[in-house]
């Protein structure tokens, strides 16, 4: 998508170890209204999936997911970051590494929100190595619901997630895809 990519080469700044910092538009400062062109696009590129409902990871996802929800008119839901998993029986929870604060969290969804009629759409902001997706994509099996989909804002294309997603039949759809980065020269490469 071309708006997102020259925002991101406009205000996208490039840190070491493969982060990239889009804070001023898209995780912290948001523009609601790229999210709204961005949420016109997913509903453009999944127009001919049943989607019931939206899922996504707390906090940067949520946003994002929100917007994209106008388009579809239908629930968000977002995983819980929790420390102490309720074991009751009424959450489904997944192990995800955090790929920016590099350590491991259990995230829960409340049973009652997911059922296995339901066909969801997973979005986040960032896709990497792929934990994120994953265990969101491990929550959806275990309701027996189904995967429509996955929506990202930014892939980093040079590392693993997108790839081992695809590999599992499931459709990846990635507003902006970034095959190199450079966090000497700042400079930032988008695949075609
Ligand atoms: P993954 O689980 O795919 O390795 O990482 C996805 C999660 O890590 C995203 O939800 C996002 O919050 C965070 N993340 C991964 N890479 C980046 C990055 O380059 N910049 C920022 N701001 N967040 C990232």
């Amino acid at each position: 998508m071309k708006l997102l990519e020259d925002r991101i080469r406009k205000d996208g700044v490039v840190k070491p170890g493969n982060i990239l910092k889009v804070d001023s538009f898209l995780n912290h400062q948001m523009d609601v209204e790229l999210f709204n062109k961005m949420g016109e696009e997913f509903k453009r590129l999944y127009a001919d999936a049943p989607i019931t409902k939206i899922l996504t990871i707390e906090a940067s996802g949520i946003g994002i997911a929100c917007i994209a929800a106008q388009h579809f008119h239908v629930p968000v839901v977002f995983a819980k970051k929790s420390q102490s998993v309720n074991l009751d029986g009424e959450m489904y929870t997944a192990k995800i590494e955090s790929f920016t604060h590099k350590r491991t969290y259990d995230v829960i969804v409340a049973k009652k929100f997911i059922s296995p009629d339901d066909h969801i759409l997973i979005i986040d902001d960032f896709l990497a190595n792929g934990c994120a997706c994953l265990g969101l994509i491990d929550i959806i099996r275990s309701a027996g619901a189904t995967v429509e989909g996955v929506g990202i804002a930014v892939e980093k294309g040079f590392q693993k997630g997108g790839e081992l997603i695809r590999k599992q039949g499931i459709r990846v759809e990635s507003l902006a895809i970034i095959e190199r980065m450079d966090d000497v020269t700042g400079e930032i490469t988008f695949r075609s």
